[in-house]
């Protein structure tokens, strides 16, 4: 591409990190600090912490950090927004002084070591650089094998994500000005960033055990995250719903029909059970659909309210320029 050295901002998306972040910090550095001696990047790149409201001392640490460093920067996110809405804080904050965003989590379970590589890709014209996942081995296998079904289903579902793509990857300028265009309440980062139609690439690596700290991520909202993902971005439940219908209107003509001929052959009453049995399965699929059909008018009423993805409290280092 026809910027060089860019200058690169990493993203980084903390909640409650204070173990793993002193360590984080000082593998990022040098990383970043390595880069810049080798005139990958620009002088003026920088690590970004998006402290997500923790209730520890994370902000404390990125204060700090910034103070000694002015290739640290901060942004303080008033109270817990999530980590996909704590990552579009730090990209919307990065945007305004990078060419190049590259999103990682505090944990550094994915290796920072191929950011050179997605770097590399940039400068070959690729808008977004997606860390892929070569194997989970470090992962529990619950974690492994629920992941692995989420991906199928999402797959079958028509949205289009990339297997084992989390949110580690490098973003262009242009990129990331088009993902914050994305309005949306309910994001699913990783579904709209495949549709946004630049060119893309992958490195592979692979995954390691979190550096300290335990996951941010248990199982509710992991279940919650899925649910979002499928929701924000396809209709096909809806369908399911309609399918259903129009298969209860076959099993109900049939009935029609075994009711007729039990009432020709004078055996009308002994229909009961098949009447009542039917009563509870139409009772548990209107149930159902409405279930679902409640999900979507649920999304809707949170598109309209238009309401602030997150409230920024403090930043650190990000004027200095
Ligand atoms: N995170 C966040 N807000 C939250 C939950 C998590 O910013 O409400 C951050 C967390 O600090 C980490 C990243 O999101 O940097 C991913 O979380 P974690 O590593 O715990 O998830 P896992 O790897 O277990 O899926
Ligand atoms: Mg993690």
């Amino acid at each position: 591409m026809e910027n060089d050295t860019p200058i690169l901002y990493i993203v980084v998306p903390c909640f409650n990190e204070q173990e793993a972040l002193p360590q984080s910090h000082e593998r990022l550095s040098q990383l970043l600090d390595e880069m810049i001696g080798q005139e990958r990047i620009a002088c003026e790149s920088k690590l970004l912490y998006v402290d997500d409201g923790s209730r520890d001392d994370t902000w404390k640490i990125v204060d700090n950090l910034a103070h000694e460093s002015n290739r640290v920067a901060g942004v303080k996110l008033a109270c817990n927004s999530g980590h996909q809405n704590a990552l579009m804080a730090g990209l919307a904050a990065a945007v305004e002084h990078c060419d190049i965003a590259v999103s990682i989590d505090a944990d550094l379970q994915d290796d920072i070591n191929v950011i050179p590589q997605m770097v590399e890709r940039y400068k070959d014209g690729c808008d977004i650089v997606f860390g892929v996942r070569r194997e989970r081995k470090s992962d529990t296998w619950f974690k492994r094998t629920t992941a692995g079904m989420f991906y199928r289903m999402m797959k079958r579902l028509g949205v289009s994500t990339i297997e084992n793509h989390a949110d580690y990857r490098l973003m262009s300028r242009r990129a990331v000005l088009a993902l914050l265009d994305y309005k949306e309440r309910n994001l699913f980062i990783r579904g709209i960033v495949t549709k946004l139609g630049y060119k893309t690439d992958c490195v592979y690596y692979d995954r390691s055990a979190r550096i300290a700290g335990e996951s941010k991520y248990p199982l509710c909202k992991m279940m919650n995250f899925a649910i979002d993902g499928i929701t924000s971005f396809s209709v096909k439940p809806v369908r399911l719903v309609f399918t259903v219908g129009v298969l209860f209107l076959v099993i109900a003509l049939i009935m029609l029909i075994y009711v007729l001929c039990a009432y020709f052959m004078g055996r009308a009453v002994s229909g009961w059970p098949s009447l009542i049995l039917s009563i509870w399965l139409v009772g548990a699929f209107v149930l159902i659909g409405l279930g679902i059909i409640g999900e979507y008018v649920g999304k809707i009423y949170t598109e309209v309210k238009n309401r602030p993805r997150y409230n920024v409290d403090t930043t650190i280092g990000l004027d200095k320029e």
